[in-house]
């Protein structure tokens, strides 16, 4: 694959990607029942067993825009996912790219890529990347006309709260007005004028996100993340959205085993928004004039990114290759299938 390959975007993108066995898989020498034959197809070899306990593989093959193997870098990732919805934003659009999956599928690696700092450039994520290319567009003589300003927002979502990742998780209100636009009261959106300024602010972010292991929302497997990208004109008229979303893992949609009640709420408040996005996705890709925005917190603050023609929506599935995993995985793989189908 080659950046060269890169086309106008499609309303809705939707890929998948799959993780190299990792080492604990390898040490319990788990099996890789995932491949990725080419040409956006994904196969899933499930292994089963018959009622006189032979055992066999049950072939699923699904097929998405793209699928990514293994050996697929960030920088591949991104190219073929967000960086068209970059682009579009620059032309007016409201764009959205979700990282979905179960916990430990790689939506923080995709997404946020490594900041610890040891490495160089392999280990930018998506935001990083999305960053960057922002900040080329914004120099560029032809957008130099629109005299645009970008400005950043890193917000969490916990049990249907908003939580402002770059003000110390103060939590905020989400409000409607009469004319059904959705505001985030108080969120701070700060003025940047460099990749690196934006990275710093994910940096802030991601470490405010993890902080406070007595608060309720310590696991951050258990929240939706959300970076936002704001284009605006000279008088701060809004010209363009980017939202990009590491959300909660889709695991405990089969876990009920559970009977703590606040384990049970948490698992239904997931549930709910997985459901409210793909509805609200399948919405935008049906052009229908009805969005069940008011679902969920998560799909009530993107709602402008749900509406009107120049919205636009990629989702990466992440998918772990293990064979311990294979349910989830399956979980995984037939919202992703729903969430494309018209
Ligand atoms: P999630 O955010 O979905 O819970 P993570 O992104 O934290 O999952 O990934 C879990 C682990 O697997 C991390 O240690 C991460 O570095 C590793 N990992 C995930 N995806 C990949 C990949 N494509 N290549 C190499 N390592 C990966
Ligand atoms: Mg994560």
């Amino acid at each position: 694959i080659s950046t060269s390959d890169i086309i106008e975007p499609q309303r809705i993108c939707v890929c998948v990607r799959k993780r190299p066995l990792n080492k604990q898989e390898l040490t319990k020498k788990d099996l890789d029942v995932v491949s990725v034959p080419g040409k956006g197809a994904l196969l899933v070899h499930e292994p089963k067993q018959k009622v006189d306990l032979t055992k066999y593989l049950d072939n699923h093959i699904f097929q998405f825009d793209y699928s990514f193997n293994e050996n697929a870098t960030n920088d591949q990732v991104y190219n073929f996912t967000a960086k068209p919805l970059v682009q579009s934003i620059f032309e007016g659009s409201m764009a959205t790219c979700f990282a979905y999956g179960q916990t430990g599928s790689g939506k923080t690696h995709t997404m946020g890529g490594d900041f610890t700092g040891k490495q160089q450039n392999s280990s930018k994520g998506i935001y990083a990347l999305a960053a960057q290319d922002v900040f080329t567009n914004i120099n560029h003589r032809r957008y130099a006309s629109l005299d645009l300003s970008a400005f950043v927002s890193f917000f969490e979502i916990y049990n249907g709260k908003v939580y402002d990742l770059l003000n110390k998780k103060a939590k905020l209100r989400v409000l409607e007005d009469d004319r059904q636009q959705v505001n985030v009261v108080g969120l701070e959106e700060v003025y940047v004028t460099k990749a690196e300024e934006v990275i710093k602010m994910i940096q802030i972010g991601s470490a405010c996100r993890t902080s406070g292991q007595t608060s309720a929302n310590a696991n951050s497997s258990r929240s939706h993340a959300i970076l936002q990208i704001v284009l605006r004109r000279k008088k701060g008229a809004l010209h363009g959205k980017f939202s990009l979303i590491d959300l909660a893992g889709n695991e405990r949609g089969t876990d009920v085993s559970s009977n703590d009640r606040s384990t049970l709420v948490e698992t239904a408040e997931i549930n709910q928004s997985l459901l409210a996005l793909k509805e609200c996705i399948r919405s935008l890709g049906k052009n229908s004039d009805y969005i069940p925005f008011r679902m969920s917190t998560l799909t009530k603050v993107l709602r402008d990114s749900f509406i009107g023609e120049k919205s636009k929506t990629c989702m990466i599935a992440m998918v772990s290759p293990s064979m311990s995993s294979c349910e989830y995985t399956m979980n995984t793989l037939r919202y992703a299938d729903r969430v494309k189908e018209l």
